[in-house]
């Protein structure tokens, strides 16, 4: 009989789209097995997420207001938590394996002397919980269960479907006790991204481009197709290594992890650390002119062909369509 709180992610006043994707999927899980889903929400300025909430499967809100909530910061997120957590005693916690999730999370987990499950991609009850994970770069699954109380459990973005169960949730004040003088570092400066852009990890779609560009030039071909889909640009590792694209694109194990419902590879070979980024995208599309070409063995469309000739193409039966 689960209580799962989830930790609702606000940057900038945005939401970050896996809270509520994993809102959707505890109430799923809690549908099935009894108790309750909290959402837990820390914010500097009024802000009532409860009716969001609510309709994506929250029974209550906690939330808390205090100034020092402008900003991450480590320490004071980890104290809120851990006071949240010891007082109203939830069975699992969620948190987005966002950089702030990434961050937070096993600090938290450490607080608490308790297990830090991190990018779990499913999850599901049996005499107790079992969390799904990716290991060896996604190669095969691990079930994991934890052995602690209330263990803290990153999941993947665009991991869940979102699911509206059209409810209400009950809005529940709590004051954290916070102490600013123990935290070791602060943020001074945030840099975001160029306006209006997708971001990668959070993009219900990825157009990716490799070393099959050929050159910096022709990535407005993969910016294009984005374009027209709505969807967010990515890249491979040798590309950004090249210099022709920034590191925010790249895709893969040393670059960002996505799993969105397409996933358009486009004159990338497929190799293993860059399917370590992207596998888990529900639908994949591979461009390649090599019909041998590993990218195809986890493609479930392929278009073996010069993507100079596909992608343009592509773009403009996109851009037909829409209109
Ligand atoms: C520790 C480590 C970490 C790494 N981390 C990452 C990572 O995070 N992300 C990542 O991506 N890589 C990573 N790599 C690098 C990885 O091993 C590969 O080298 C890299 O992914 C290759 O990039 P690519 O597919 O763009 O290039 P290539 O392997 O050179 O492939 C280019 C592809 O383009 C195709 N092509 C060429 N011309 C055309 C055309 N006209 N039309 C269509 N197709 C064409 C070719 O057939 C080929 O398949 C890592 C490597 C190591 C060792």
């Amino acid at each position: 009989m689960p209580n799962i709180a989830v930790f609702i992610e606000q940057r900038a006043g945005q939401i970050k789209q896996v809270a509520w994707q994993m809102l959707s999927e505890a109430r799923h899980l809690v549908d099935a097995h009894g108790g309750e889903v909290w959402g837990v929400h820390w914010h500097a300025a009024d802000c009532d997420v409860s009716t969001t909430a609510g309709r994506y499967g929250a029974h209550k809100v906690v939330t808390a207001t205090a100034p020092e909530f402008e900003r991450y910061d480590s320490e004071l997120w980890t104290q809120a938590l851990a006071q949240f957590v010891q007082q109203h005693k939830p069975d699992l916690l969620l948190i987005g394996s966002t950089a702030m999730g990434k961050d937070l999370a096993p600090r938290l987990a450490a607080r608490l002397r308790t297990a830090c499950i991190s990018d779990a991609v499913g999850l599901s009850w049996e005499d107790g919980l079992v969390v799904k994970r990716p290991v060896y770069a996604g190669k095969c699954f691990a079930h994991v269960t934890a052995r602690s109380v209330c263990p803290v459990v990153g999941i993947r973005p665009n991991a869940f479907a979102l699911r509206e169960t059209g409810d209400t949730a009950a809005a529940v004040v709590f004051k954290p006790v916070l102490d600013a003088s123990r935290a070791r570092a602060s943020v001074t400066a945030v840099e975001t991204a160029a306006a209006g852009k997708a971001a990668l990890t959070e993009a219900e779609i990825v157009v990716s481009g490799g070393r099959g560009i050929k050159g910096p030039e022709n990535y407005r071909l993969i910016e294009d197709l984005a374009g027209a889909l709505g969807a967010a640009a990515g890249a491979s590792r040798a590309i950004v290594d090249a210099g022709w694209v920034d590191y925010s694109h790249q895709v893969g194990q040393t670059g960002k992890t996505v799993a969105p419902n397409l996933y358009v590879a486009c004159g990338i070979s497929g190799a293993i650390q860059h399917l370590a980024g992207m596998s888990s995208s529900k639908c994949i599309v591979a461009i390649n002119k090599d019909p041998a070409a590993p990218i195809f063995k986890v493609a479930d469309y392929g278009i073996a062909g010069d993507l100079f000739a596909v992608l343009p193409a592509l773009t403009e039966a996109v851009r037909e369509f829409k209109r």
